[in-house]
Parts: structure tokens; C-alpha cells; sequence
């Protein structure tokens, strides 16, 4: 029987949590663990005191994650409100990894800081726009992006925006286990009036294009140099292409969207589909910007039956006060998936 070695942490720990209802996919299976340090500093420790095989997983917001049906094995980290506070400086914002990018956007506005506009209408965290250097109409978080600091077991470190190497929705976080947990933007003085139209003409801009009230991912696959991707998905015949619950979308056919009673199975299965149809058809491979995580299936159940955190049985929340936490029993497939 594996003993996972989780450390004493002021936060949440809770085994076999499901994720779907987390993800805007709504799909996926459990987190083996799920845990919610309290601050920066319980983060730290729990990092240090992690054994390096266990694996470690980082949910933001989950807009842009397949969280595949058999969840993820080891240890979830999500961060929470000890993360969440936003404070408005002359020239910026900083923010922590927990807060949503559009919260982050209207702080901004509502100080007269213009240049952050774009994060209105990306669904995601902070902590997930740094690592995933993301962006809209114009402008990445690489534009704006002065420092971000990134917990690690050896403590916290605030780098420069330089050191995160951004690229098309790629950022080099330090290797091993980091996770980002506050960052800086930049911003210039404003016209309150000019900020609120621009944010109003993005968001109308997303209602119009976007199926935005959809169980979805964001943009599916990455714009291949040259090209839109939803164009050569357009062009192979892929929109409006079904398979289970999942569908590709008619109303923007690089968003893939869970129509109803999908499996994290059938939207990769679609989207593995949709590639296979634009490089018959143009000749193009199409790389997946959604991550997909976890395993396919759950893993065989070895008899183990029992959990034991500090005698709260069953996935209840607890704070562990020892090590040695016994490995969950894996949920049937499905459970904690499709509302
Ligand atoms: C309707 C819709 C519209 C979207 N439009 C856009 C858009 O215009 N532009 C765009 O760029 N994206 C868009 N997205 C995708 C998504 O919102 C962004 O990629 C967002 O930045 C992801 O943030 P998240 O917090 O949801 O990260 P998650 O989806 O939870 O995670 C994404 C990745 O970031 C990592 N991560 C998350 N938090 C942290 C952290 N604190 N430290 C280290 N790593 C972390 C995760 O491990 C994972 O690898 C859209 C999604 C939807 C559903």
C-alpha cells in the first residue's frame, strides 16, 4: 500500500476530491489529493516536504484543462483565498495567483489604469495567465508582466518577467516544483470612460463570436504560423462535428464544448479527430493549446479501502497533522464528472 508523504499544512487536504465541477469543462475524475495551502508560506512547506516522485499538479481556474477521466494521481494543488488579494499601485496591479484575470481588470479600471483591458474577458487566474502567457486582442501577459514570484521548496522568488521566456501561450516556470503566486503588471494613467468602452467592446466582441456560457476550454488548438486554427478546422468540415457529448462549437469552431454528458474521453477523442481532418485536408498539424492531465482511466482497485487522515474517512476536508496519508480509493469512472 503507498504511503504518500503530505506534510503537516495550515490549508485544506482532501482525498479523492472530484474536479469536474471545478473545470469549465465539467469533466474529468478526482484528485487523489486535493490540497489548499493557506498562504505563501504554507505553499513552501508543503513543497519541501513533498517526496520528488509524488506528482504535483497546479489548477488555476481550470479554463484551459481536459482533466482526463481517470483524475490525477498524487497531489492537486488549488490555490484559495490566502492567494486572492488584488492591490492597486500608481502605475500597476499587483495580484495574487488566486485572483481572476477579470477581477484584476476591473481594479484597474476602476483606478483609471489603462492596459489591462484584455484580461476582462479571459476566464482563467492570475496564476494560470502567467504560466500560460495568455492573451487577447493584442496583447499577452508578457506585455504587461513586471515580476511574478513563484513559490518553490526553496523558498519564495520573484523574478523578472524576462526570466519567464514567454512565448505563444508558453512561460518557463523554475524547473521542479514551482508555482506561481503573486504578479505584478504594469499600467498607465487613463481615461475612465476610454478603459470602460474598450473592456464593454471586448466582452460584446466575445458574446458575439465565442460560445462563452458553454462548458469549453478556450481556443482548442494554437494558431499555427500563418494561419488561424479555426479556419483550417472550418475548412476541413469540422464545424459542428459531434462525437459522444462532446461537440466542436458551431459558433467558433476552435472551442471545443461538453454539449452534454460528455466524457473528458470524448472531447480529447473529437479533438484528436479534428486534427487528423485539417492535416488530411491542409496538410497542417495543429498543436493543442488546452492541456490535457491526468489519466485515461482509474487505476485498478488493489483492495485498498480505507483513508486515513487524522480518522476522517471518505474525501471529507481535514488537515493532516501527520505524514503517511493511505492512498484513497479510486472513484468508479464517471463519479464527480458530467453535472
Ligand atoms: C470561454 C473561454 C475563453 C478563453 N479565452 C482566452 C483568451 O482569449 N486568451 C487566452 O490566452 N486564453 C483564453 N482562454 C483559456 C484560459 O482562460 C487561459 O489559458 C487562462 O490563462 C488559464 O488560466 P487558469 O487559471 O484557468 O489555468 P488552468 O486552466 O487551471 O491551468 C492552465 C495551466 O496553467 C498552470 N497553472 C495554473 N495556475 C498556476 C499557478 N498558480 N502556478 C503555476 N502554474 C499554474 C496549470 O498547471 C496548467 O498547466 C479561454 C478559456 C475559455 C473557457
Amino acid at each position: 500500500m503507498d504511503q504518500l508523504g503530505i506534510p503537516a499544512i495550515r490549508g485544506r487536504t482532501r482525498a479523492g476530491a472530484p474536479l469536474a465541477p471545478v473545470t469549465w469543462f465539467r469533466v474529468g475524475g478526482p484528485a487523489e489529493w486535493l490540497v489548499r495551502p493557506a498562504d505563501a508560506d504554507d505553499l513552501v512547506t508543503l513543497l519541501r516536504s513533498l517526496p520528488a516522485a509524488l506528482p504535483l499538479t497546479v489548477l488555476g481556474a481550470a479554463s484551459n484543462l481536459i482533466v482526463r477521466d481517470g483524475g490525477l494521481p498524487g497531489v492537486v494543488v488549488r490555490l484559495g483565498g490566502g492567494f486572492g488579494a488584488v492591490a492597486v499601485e500608481a502605475d500597476g496591479v499587483v495580484a495574487g495567483a488566486a485572483a481572476l484575470d477579470a477581477t484584476v481588470a476591473e481594479h484597474a479600471a476602476a483606478a483609471r489604469l489603462a492596459g489591462l483591458e484584455f484580461l476582462c474577458g479571459i476566464p482563467g487566474s492570475i496564476g494560470g495567465a502567467v504560466a500560460m502567457n495568455a492573451g487577447a486582442y493584442g496583447t499577452e501577459v508578457k506585455d504587461v508582466l513586471d515580476w511574478a514570484e513563484v513559490a518553490t521548496p526553496g523558498g519564495v522568488q520573484r523574478l523578472p518577467a524576462a526570466d519567464f521566456r514567454f512565448a505563444y501561450r508558453h512561460a518557463a516556470l523554475p524547473p521542479g516544483p514551482a508555482v506561481v503566486v503573486r504578479a505584478r503588471f504594469h499600467a498607465r494613467p487613463g481615461d475612465a470612460g476610454a478603459i470602460a468602452a474598450r473592456m464593454a467592446e471586448i466582452r460584446a466582441a466575445r458574446e458575439a463570436t465565442q460560445p462563452v456560457r458553454a462548458r469549453t476550454g478556450g481556443s482548442t488548438f494554437k494558431n499555427p504560423p500563418g494561419h488561424s486554427a479555426w479556419a483550417l478546422i472550418d475548412a476541413a468540415g469540422c464545424r459542428g462535428l459531434t462525437l459522444g457529448g462532446a461537440q466542436v462549437s458551431e459558433k467558433h469552431c476552435n472551442f471545443l464544448i461538453n454539449a452534454g454528458g460528455a466524457t473528458a474521453a470524448d472531447l480529447e477523442a473529437l479533438g484528436e479527430q479534428v486534427r487528423a481532418r485539417v492535416l488530411a485536408h491542409s496538410g497542417i498539424a495543429l498543436d493543442w493549446e488546452i492541456r490535457r492531465i491526468g489519466r485515461a482511466s482509474p487505476p485498478p482497485l488493489a483492495g485498498e479501502g480505507r483513508v486515513a487522515v487524522d480518522g476522517a474517512a471518505g474525501g471529507k476536508d481535514s488537515t493532516p497533522t501527520r505524514v503517511g496519508l493511505t492512498r484513497p480509493t479510486p472513484r468508479a469512472a464517471g463519479e464527480g464528472g458530467t453535472p
